[in-house]
């Protein structure tokens, strides 16, 4: 790569974009661009990935933060004034004007300066429209470029969507610009059509030469495709770097679990090297503190199925499907099951054992902000999770609603709900847990198994036996390890959500 391709083209320097209503679409968004870049924002549809596209392209204005161009700030310039252009999803084609007349229509009003000298040799600059041949050789290119030479007359409504959308980017890239905005612009073609869209857009960057700006919620396209990816949720820049980086080395266990199909386990270093997850010790090759709580990510392929017995951690076949090369099986290990690819099968049913290679181990710090845990609502109204029951305000489920004396929760509208088994997420903070040395005035039971001086307090983890639940906490006082306790939370203390809206 020549020095050339590094420099910076785009900067977005503290990028922020607070709607009127208080939405937060784009949160202190720090990258550059490199020129000739072909980068791609990925994340779920709402992640402030268009709003990014649109201050850059200069549609909307940050209400923080600024974009340079080549190191100027631009966050003042009109669209038209910056060199660059945007495709997007539904490519907005002037249905009443043939191929070439959507494709010259901008540069028609296009006037470009142009320096002549006069008598006595002085130069002048004159403002001047550009001349019908020097529009139709910028057209014919253009259309070289997206393969659709010789569809000059032909009129728009009688193009494929692919065709369509090969027509509006030549409109955008007529114009030269430097820089080429893509909004999800193969979001309305059907699968076989993207694919090859997304080759050909590959290809067009490559003779192009110019800085592709790109965005999907598509995580296949945006691998396939990207030089650089950027992951984003919430607003929030997640990670940078190139597909392989975000492939292999995910830094959350959000953008592992959006980039690929993965196994993400929730575990505790418990040694040098050293990381528990379902039942087991696994070696790893990642340096961690002990007793840290960490994501552990394993793809679906780099799961090896052995017979029972024979690997780390034994478990049964639940399920399996042949996906055209390889099959994939969900293998049950207690309450958690792991998706394996292989091109091997094993039957459902079958007893098999897993085997996972130490580098094969993706460990990410997880930043441990609250303890969440899977649960259900009991018929009294309790909530279980984390190998125990807790008293809990089952209300916070529905805005607004409360219990009617036989304990059934009656919403704001007046709905009936019976809450018996329904599944609900558990978030408990790390402020309000308490352990006591008698078992039974908590709701779980377990032994503590790491004690930490954090400066002014300890942090404390408390083990269950059974499924090996971890409840972590800060406090004051001081115990000791191994010591066996229960753990108080207090009602108002236990956060619950729905997994899912109840059916009435
Ligand atoms: P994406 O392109 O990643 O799907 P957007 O950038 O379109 O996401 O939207 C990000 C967030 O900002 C969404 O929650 C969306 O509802 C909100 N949003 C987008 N445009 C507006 C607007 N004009 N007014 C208020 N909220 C908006
Ligand atoms: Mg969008």
């Amino acid at each position: 790569m020549s020095n050339n391709s590094k420099e910076k083209i785009i900067e977005l320097v503290g990028l922020t974009r607070e709607f009127e209503d208080g939405m937060l679409a784009v949160d202190n968004v720090n990258l550059y661009v490199r020129k000739g870049e072909f980068i791609t924002f990925l994340g779920p549809s709402g992640c402030g990935k268009t709003t990014t596209l649109r201050m850059i392209a200069g549609f909307d204005k940050p209400t923080a933060g600024k974009i340079l161009l080549n190191g100027k700030d631009i966050s003042d310039l009109p669209p038209n004034k910056r060199p660059i252009n945007t495709v997007f999803q539904r490519y907005a084609l002037f249905p009443h004007l043939n191929v070439y007349e959507n494709i010259a229509f901008g540069l028609k009003l296009k006037k470009v300066k142009v320096t002549y000298q006069d008598s006595q040799g002085k130069e002048i600059e004159k403002i001047e429209k550009l001349s019908k041949t020097e529009i139709n050789a910028k057209v014919e290119k253009a259309l070289k470029m997206v393969d659709l030479e010789g569809f000059e007359k032909r009129s728009v409504s009688t193009l494929s969507g692919g065709q369509q959308q090969r027509v509006a980017i030549a409109r955008a890239i007529v114009n030269e610009p430097k820089i080429l905005l893509l909004d999800e612009p193969l979001g309305a073609l059907d699968l076989k059509m993207r694919k090859d869209m997304q080759l050909e857009l590959k290809e067009m960057h490559k003779k192009l030469g110019i800085t592709f700006i790109y965005v999907t919620h598509d995580q296949e396209e945006a691998l396939t495709m990207s030089d650089t990816i950027v992951v984003m949720k919430d607003g929030v820049i997640q990670q940078v770097g190139t597909p392989t980086d975000i492939y292999n080395e995910p830094k959350n266990s959000f953008v592992a679990d959006f980039i690929g199909e993965s196994n993400i386990f929730s575990a505790t270093i418990v040694g040098d090297r050293k990381v528990r997850f379902i039942g087991h010790n696994f070696d790893c090759v990642d340096d961690f503190a002990i007793n840290e709580k960490v994501d552990v990510v394993v793809r679906p392929e780099d799961v090896i199925l052995l017979d029972k017995g024979e690997g780390q951690v034994d478990g049964k076949i639940i399920n399996s499907i042949f996906k055209g090369v390889h099959y994939e099986m969900v293998m049950q290990v207690g309450k958690t099951e792991i998706v394996i690819q292989s091109t091997v099968e094993r039957k459902v049913g079958e007893q098999v054992s897993l085997l996972i290679k130490p580098d094969n181990i993706h460990i990410m710090a997880k930043e441990f902000s609250t303890n969440k845990y899977d649960g259900y609502i009991t018929k009294h109204n309790t909530v279980c999770f984390g190998d125990g029951e807790f008293e809990c305000d089952v209300t916070q489920l529905y805005k607004g609603s409360i219990l009617d004396e036989d304990g059934y929760l009656i919403t704001e509208d007046g709905d009936k709900i019976d809450l018996t088994d329904v599944d609900v997420n558990v978030e408990v903070g790390l402020k309000d847990i308490e352990i006591s040395d008698h078992e039974e005035d908590g709701g779980a039971v377990g032994n503590i198994v790491s004690m930490i001086y954090k400066g002014d307090h300890y942090q404390l983890i408390v083990r269950t036996s059974e499924n090996e639940e971890d409840y972590v906490f800060d406090t004051e006082d001081t115990w000791n390890e191994n010591d066996r306790v229960s753990v108080i939370i207090k009602k108002e203390n236990i956060k619950l959500s729905l997994k899912q809206e109840i059916k009435r």
